[in-house]
């Protein structure tokens, strides 16, 4: 029930003040976004991959309002490429981004945040590792899929996000199987509406499973976004019944979430990557992380009452 109060509070510029100036809020936020510079994240880089897992960086920030911004967002990716470069990660360590943040919204943005976003993907090609292209609302997705299409033309290892929760997601998930794309499937953090979203966790959950088959059984590279136990078995049930092995494909968590169960899975020798945002702009991130979760809300209220 307060998930959508919740992501209806992550578009609002007056909650965004209130929130973001409130003195305890940094200290919740800290779970899941360790850090604001790419100072503040190279530890943490190392830190992680120091036992086993990979990761996929997000320097945070959405809904920019001007072409400057978007250019600014552009060169905090190829600033952390750069810093990267020396750790010789490869893959281990690659980039996700959100369009929005490269000027997708703003006039003419489709063109704008392809080419803001291409030089990204080839300053990360040039270190050797990949970028993958996370889904917004439903409404900027014909444009994320044109965008990632383009880029793979010469980048052919550029990945995308499908959300479980949307309709038209078994299709996009047939489409991109058949044409061996890396593909990261998560049920999706966004406030849909009925006519194009399932609402029901049940159903969400059963797509999930319906479209990751899709994935497994196709010539792409499944990445299977959840935290979700139940799925993270299944996962593992489809994949050794596609033939495929450890590291053809792989788990993604987030930072701060199931830390653990990270860890297990890479024991186990499986390919587990951490999705770990950092930057200034973390609001929406921050609340999209408490709309899942109504424990984590409740832990944020106790930490400003209890100040
Ligand atoms: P749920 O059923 O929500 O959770 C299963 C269990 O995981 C819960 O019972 C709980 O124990 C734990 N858990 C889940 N979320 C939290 C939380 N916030 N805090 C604490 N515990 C939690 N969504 C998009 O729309 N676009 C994207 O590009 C995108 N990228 C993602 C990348 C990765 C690597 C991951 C893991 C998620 C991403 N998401 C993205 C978010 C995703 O859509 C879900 O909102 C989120 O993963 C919660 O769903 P779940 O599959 O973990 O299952």
């Amino acid at each position: 029930m307060l998930g959508p109060v919740i992501l209806a509070a992550s578009r609002s510029d007056r909650m965004r003040r209130l929130i973001s100036a409130a003195p305890v809020t940094k200290q919740v936020v800290d779970r899941f976004i360790p850090g604001e510079t790419v100072d503040d994240i190279l530890p943490v880089v190392k830190e992680l991959t120091g036992k086993g897992l990979e990761m996929t960086l997000d320097v945070v920030g959405e809904d920019i309002t001007t072409p400057g911004q978007a250019a600014a967002a552009r060169d905090a990716y190829l600033e952390l490429i750069d810093r990267l470069e020396p750790l010789e990660l490869g893959t281990r360590a690659e980039m996700s981004v959100k369009l929005s943040m490269f000027g997708q919204a703003l006039p003419g943005g489709h063109d704008l945040a392809l080419a803001n976003v291409r030089p990204v993907v080839e300053a990360a090609a040039e270190i050797g590792t990949t970028v993958t292209l996370d889904a917004e609302d439903h409404t900027t997705l014909d444009s994320m899929f044109a965008i990632h299409e383009e880029l793979r033309k010469d980048f052919p290892q550029t990945g995308c996000v499908i959300q479980s929760y949307l309709y038209r997601t078994e299709q996009d998930a047939r489409r991109l199987a058949a044409n061996g794309s890396r593909v990261r499937l998560v049920k999706g953090a966004y406030k849909e509406p009925a006519e194009v979203a399932y609402q029901q966790k049940h159903e969400i959950d059963k797509a999930y499973v319906r479209i990751l088959r899709t994935l497994m059984e196709g010539e792409g590279y499944p990445m299977i976004g959840s935290h979700d136990p139940r799925l993270i078995t299944i996962a593992q049930e489809l994949a050794r019944r596609a033939g495929r092995k450890p590291g053809e494909y792989e788990f993604q968590m987030l930072y701060g979430i199931r830390s653990d169960e990270h860890l297990r899975l890479a024991a186990e020798g499986h390919r587990m990557r951490v999705y770990t945002a950092y930057g200034t702009d973390w609001y929406g991130y921050f609340m999209r992380r408490l709309a899942e979760k109504p424990a984590n809300l409740r832990f944020f209220v106790r930490s400003m009452v209890s100040k």
